[in-house]
């Protein structure tokens, strides 16, 4: 079995690590911004120097090919290179590196290989610059629309049109990833939770992508004096809520324990120290991989009464994604290549988005996963190990090659 090279995945998580270095470890590389266009600058002269062909789609998606066998439909790997503020040098450029070592493995070793493999990055994955979060790959997969995702503008007023004009990798539309020119695609990316790492796992076998849902509530009570209304006549839309947050809480537990929920966002109107709440507000996202589990969640909310410490209450949906399930074959081959090299496997479903999640709609995808030390991931502590990196690379390169036979 051919295996990628430690130093030189080491000298590409190093080199891309600079481009929007914050000086603590971290990165800000928001999408199509000046650090993000250095790293595709370095990106593209790496894949030229391995005589990969780039190509570029109308929504800047960069695409580097090695060619193969003519008339054969490309496999497909890669990742985003954009970050959030002050994010890790591992989420999304850690898919892209490992593609690229995996593709240079390929070239400098002469590995046969019949399709073309194509290594991908894709545009705006993190929506931190511009809503919504994988813009690109939904645009090109039909998710959403293209002239809308145009005029979604970052804080500064400018719109992402305009930076896609200025960014020098603005191409043609008939460059995307579509069904006649690709056959595969897998996705390596960190696991940006705690569990590989607190089970001493190698390598995450991903299946598929937990559906979601996210609900917004709203409790309304009556404002009033806090020194002159007594207990018993309040209406407190503030103590209506906590009541509810505990409610939810007692009964999601007693659910499938692989449920995560979580109420992030909470708003209290006024919010004056000596004025009662009259409007709360808070959100619940919960997700799991069975339908059936999130189902369980939506009865457990409809049962909350509608009206709770003599406060009103409503709720509605605010948005929600179902469960996606990625392509079983390919699904194998990442836990047999990792078994074969010997990784320990853990199968899992991912519990935030990707890229991965809209392509598997266009081609058979499926995802690997590695460890997050500590779990963090979104801020400058997120780490890999590089021998954990290695290892994703070698089962990508393992499974693109399983995949080309296949
Ligand atoms: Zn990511």
């Amino acid at each position: 079995m051919s295996s990628c090279n430690l130093e030189r995945l080491k000298d590409k998580i190093e080199t891309f690590a600079k481009f929007g270095d914050t000086g603590n470890g971290g990165i800000t590389r928001f999408s199509l911004s000046r650090e993000a266009l250095a790293a595709r600058a370095e990106f593209v002269k790496r894949c030229e120097r391995l005589g990969m062909i780039i190509t570029t789609d109308d929504m800047a998606n960069v695409y580097a090919t090695i060619s193969g066998e003519e008339g054969l439909p490309a496999i497909i790997s890669g990742s985003h290179a954009d970050s959030v503020r002050q994010g890790g040098n591992y989420d999304g450029i850690l898919g892209v590196l490992t593609a690229l070592e995996a593709a240079e493995t390929i070239v400098t070793e002469k590995i046969p290989h019949r399709h073309p493999i194509t290594v991908v990055i894709w545009t705006n994955e993190e929506g931190a610059r511009f809503e919504p979060a994988m813009m690109s790959s939904g645009v090109i997969t039909g998710k959403f629309a293209k002239d809308k995702m145009l005029t979604s503008k970052d804080a500064e007023g400018v719109t992402f049109k305009e930076a896609l004009e200025v960014s020098g990798y603005m191409g043609e539309e008939k460059n995307r990833l579509s069904a006649d020119k690709y056959m595969a695609c897998v996705e390596l990316h960190i696991e940006q939770g705690p569990v590989l790492e607190a089970e001493g796992v190698d390598i995450g076998v991903v299946e598929g992508v937990c559906g979601m849902i996210n609900y917004e509530f709203t409790f309304t009570g009556q404002a009033g004096h806090a020194g002159t209304t007594p207990m018993k006549y309040r209406k407190d839309a503030l103590y209506a809520a906590v009541k509810t947050i505990q409610y939810l809480h007692d009964e999601l537990d007693k659910l499938d324990s692989k449920l995560v929920y979580t109420t992030g966002k909470i708003a209290a109107h006024p919010n004056i120290h000596t004025i009662i709440p009259d409007v709360v507000k808070f959100t619940l996202d919960a997700r799991h991989q069975d339908p059936e589990v999130i189902k369980q969640v939506l009865e457990i909310i409809k049962a909350i009464p509608s009206e709770v410490e003599k406060c009103q209450v409503s709720y509605q949906e605010a948005w929600s994604r179902a469960t996606v399930s990625f392509y079983p074959k390919y699904i194998d081959y990442v836990e047999s290549n990792a078994k074969k090299l010997g990784y320990t496997t853990k199968r899992l479903y991912s519990g935030p988005g990707h890229d991965a999640q809209f392509i598997t709609d266009v081609i058979p995808t499926t995802m690997i996963f590695v460890p997050s030390v500590g779990g963090h991931s979104h801020c400058e502590e997120e780490y890999t190990p590089l021998e954990a990196c290695l290892k994703g690379a070698n089962v990508l390169l393992d499974t693109i090659l399983s995949i080309d036979k296949s």
